[in-house]
């Protein structure tokens, strides 16, 4: 008998794992993944930005833990020897009117504690200067770390500790029986006092099983991204970003620079047609009739139909793609960037069609549910995981 079972070996649940085994030296700690390997989905698949915390509403998970968890990563990364680092970046507004947007962000940045600062064209110019825009906000404690080695050194922490990782294990059901749950996988049935859930992609489905009732549901959105070729990477020299859609604040391209040296652009988001579909080809039946059968999602279309078209028109075209790169550094040329891997944003929605904003944890009986870490979530683990474990410690002693 366990007295923890984690679903998931992405970030969020390595780094709750960690924070259980910090809390419970010598507990029964197991954490089951259904890939071969840890961090094969979003955790593997992502910009690799450590936020700031600007754009989150004052008070919410979100801005608290993102701030948090920036600190905590950094420490973690100073720690472990992991390569990172705080190159900041620049908000860009392109237009007159995007300066009200723009005036907002700053004043949020404020509210949330960071040290945000509104610069002109010229400033731009010189901490980017193949980037043009009438106003911009520059965050200098932004950074950037590769978040599948921060998930291997959490998961390499777990199995000091004495947990153990079972990789290729899929939890197929889940039964609870009095004060335990009961996980069963291709692999065998694990016995634990408690269950948590950070099966990302699939959380709503196994909190399911768990016979959790959300009012949610994941709705796939895939981020397509380009690569700028090594002799164009002189264009961006650290993370250029566009004023965010106050909506949809994970809409809008931008540029960054990984830890590798490489310039990505994107991405993008459209609706998935599988929930771990990489490509545009990508395709689940499943997943696609529980899409097409969700009344929420139509709500959410019908509402924001344009929105969503102008990112399908940038994911079939290369050019339209191309044409938002060039609002932030108009040099960009189609021919200077090459498609590279996608990444799937889980996405939980509302049966009344809201996106949920914020980070949204949820409990059951015996069990705790990660039902919505989108972005900022790598760079939040690290406290997501210490609130799961505080929370489980309270009821479960
Ligand atoms: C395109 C994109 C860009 C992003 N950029 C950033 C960024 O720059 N900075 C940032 O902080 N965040 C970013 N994010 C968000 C960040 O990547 C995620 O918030 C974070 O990785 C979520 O981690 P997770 O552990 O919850 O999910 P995941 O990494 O998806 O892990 C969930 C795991 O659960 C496993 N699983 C699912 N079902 C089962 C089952 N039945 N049995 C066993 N295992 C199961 C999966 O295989 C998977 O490994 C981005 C995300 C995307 C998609």
């Amino acid at each position: 008998m366990f007295d923890f079972v984690v679903i998931g070996g992405g970030i969020v649940g390595l780094s709750t794992a960690m924070a259980l085994l910090e809390r419970h030296p010598g507990a029964r700690l197991v954490v089951l993944e259904k890939e071969e390997g840890l961090a094969r989905h979003q955790t593997g698949h992502n910009s690799g930005v450590i936020h700031s915390g600007i754009y989150y509403k004052p008070g919410s998970f979100k801005a608290r833990f993102c701030k948090e968890g920036a600190r905590a990563l950094v420490e973690f990364c100073r720690e472990r020897g992991i390569e990172y680092e705080i190159c900041g970046k620049v908000i860009v507004a392109t237009e007159q009117d995007e300066l009200p947007l723009l005036e907002n962000l700053h004043e949020r940045g404020l509210q949330n504690g960071l040290e945000v600062e509104k610069i002109g064209p010229e400033e731009l110019g010189e901490i980017e200067p193949h980037a043009s825009g009438v106003a911009a906000i520059r965050v200098p404690s932004t950074g950037i770390v590769d978040f599948k080695r921060v998930a291997e050194a959490f998961a390499a922490i777990v199995q000091e500790q004495g947990g153990e990782l079972r990789t290729g294990t899929e939890v197929e059901s889940i039964s609870e029986t009095g004060h335990a749950v009961v996980v069963r996988t291709g692999k065998g049935a694990f016995r634990a006092r408690t269950l948590v859930n950070c099966a990302g992609l699939h959380s709503d489905r196994v909190a399911r099983l768990c016979r959790v009732e959300t009012g949610t549901k994941i709705v796939p959105f895939r981020g397509e991204y380009y690569e700028l070729k090594p002799e164009k990477r002189y264009l961006v020299k650290n993370l250029i970003y566009p004023v965010p859609n106050p909506n949809f604040p994970f809409l809008g391209v931008h540029f960054t620079r990984s830890v590798e040296g490489m310039v990505e652009a994107g991405p993008n988001a459209v609706l998935g047609l599988a929930r771990e579909g990489y490509k545009k080809t990508d395709f689940d039946l499943t997943d696609f009739v529980e899409e097409l059968t969700y009344p929420a999602l139509w709500r959410l279309a019908k509402k924001n139909w344009r929105t969503g078209l102008g990112e399908i028109q940038r994911s079939l075209s290369k050019k339209a793609f191309v044409r938002g790169l060039q609002r932030l550094v108009p040099e960009v040329e189609e021919e200077d960037v090459i498609p590279i891997s996608a990444g799937v944003r889980a996405q939980a929605i509302r049966s009344d069609g809201a996106l949920v904003d914020d980070f949204l944890i949820a409990e059951g009986t015996n069990s705790v549910h990660v039902l919505n870490a989108p972005s900022p979530a790598a760079t939040a683990s690290i406290p997501i995981g210490q609130e799961i474990a505080a929370r489980l410690s309270a009821r479960f002693g």
